[in-house]
This record gives structure tokens, C-alpha cells and sequence, in this order.
């Protein structure tokens, strides 16, 4: 099958991961993956976003089917659920405001820049190495690393249900491909399921 630019950027992904571990700034660059998919389904692109461009999906699809280190088992039911997933969205936003909270504190000088990357919003790792000065202004610093720590929380969540069901079985309860399904779901009056859309990529590998 005739490889696409786009069937690539599962390196930009996987560089993306690298780059926070050099320079915490870098994670800005991860607004990307969050407006684009947005912006496609709002523009009529449907799913366009999980088919086609999404690095991370494509990471798993290749760590976990090329490489062999998912066990390729059905996810089970309940991260299927209407109510799991949108659980998930729900705990997923007030973890991202906490987040952008924490980056109004700074800007506002009520407390200093925390230089540290918070792993499954609970694990507060120092990450000091990362930041190299005063180039921006500490809310901007502040909000990479909070960003840093929503991106690496959810490729760890990822990669262990990678591991331990189908290889994108993290697309069954992602939150981005849950909103751009909401977005589908809006635009053509019509209920999206699970199965033809986030389920659709975990039935590719
Ligand atoms: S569901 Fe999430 S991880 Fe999966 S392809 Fe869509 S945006 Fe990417």
C-alpha cells in the first residue's frame, strides 16, 4: 500500500516525547494536537484527524502491532461505556483547568514557577533539567511543564493499554477522540458509535 507524508507523524510524536526531556518550552508545540482534531471536525472533517493524522495513534498502532508489545486482546466493555468515556472526558477537563489554574497563579505572582512534570496526576517528578533560564516569561514555563505532564500522562495511560489489550485501545476513551466524536455527533444530528469511529482504530491492527 502506497505510503502518505502522513502515515510519518508517528515521529513527530515520538520526537515531541524526546524534546521535553531537553527542553520543557517544546510542549507548547503539543497545542497542536489538541486544536487540529477540533478544528478538523468542526470544519466537516469528521474523524479525519484519528484516520489519518494522529502520530500518537500511529505510535501505538507501530509499538504495539510491528513491534509486538501489545497482547492484542479486546479491550473490555466498561472503557467502551458512554459513561466511562465521558467520565474520562469530564475528570480529563478538570485536571487540564487545574492545570491552566496553576499557570494563572504564576502569572499573577501568587506563588513561583514549579519546575516539575506531575505523572498520572499524582507522581511530581523534579524536571528542572528542562528549563534553561528566563527566555519566557514563567507562566509560559509554567503551563509547558503543565502541558508536559497532561501529554506524558496520557502516552503512559496509552501505552499501558496498549500493552494490555488491542494497540489503540487508548482511542476507545481518548478524550480528543471522544470531543471530535461529540463534534460528528452535533454536526450530523445522528449518534457516532464507539464502533465506528474510536473502535474503528483499535479493530485495525
Ligand atoms: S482517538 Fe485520540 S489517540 Fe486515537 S487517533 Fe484519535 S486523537 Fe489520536
Amino acid at each position: 500500500m502506497k505510503k502518505h507524508w502522513y502515515d510519518y507523524l508517528w515521529i513527530f510524536s515520538a520526537v515531541y516525547l524526546l524534546l521535553g526531556f531537553f527542553n520543557i518550552l517544546f510542549a507548547w508545540i503539543g497545542l497542536l494536537c489538541f486544536f487540529i482534531p477540533l478544528i478538523i471536525s468542526i470544519a466537516g472533517g469528521g474523524k479525519g484527524y484519528c484516520n489519518r493524522y494522529c502520530g500518537r495513534g500511529q505510535l501505538f498502532s507501530l509499538l504495539g502491532g510491528r513491534f509486538g508489545l501489545s497482547r492484542k486482546k479486546d479491550p473490555p466493555k466498561f472503557l467502551r461505556s458512554k459513561w466511562f468515556r465521558y467520565g474520562f472526558l469530564l475528570f480529563f477537563f478538570t485536571m487540564f483547568f487545574q492545570m491552566l489554574w496553576n499557570t494563572w497563579l504564576v502569572f499573577e505572582e501568587v506563588h513561583g514557577l514549579r519546575q516539575i512534570v506531575t505523572v498520572l496526576w499524582t507522581f511530581k517528578l523534579p524536571w528542572h533539567w528542562a528549563y534553561h533560564g528566563t527566555a519566557v516569561a514563567p507562566w509560559a514555563a509554567q503551563f509547558a511543564f503543565g502541558f508536559y505532564s497532561v501529554m506524558l500522562t496520557s502516552t503512559i495511560l496509552g501505552m499501558i493499554t496498549m500493552v494490555l489489550f488491542k494497540p489503540r485501545s487508548w482511542c476507545v476513551y481518548c478524550p480528543m477522540g471522544t470531543m471530535t466524536q461529540l463534534i460528528c455527533k452535533a454536526k450530523s444530528g445522528r449518534d457516532v458509535s464507539v464502533s465506528q469511529t474510536q473502535g474503528q482504530n483499535i479493530g485495525r491492527i
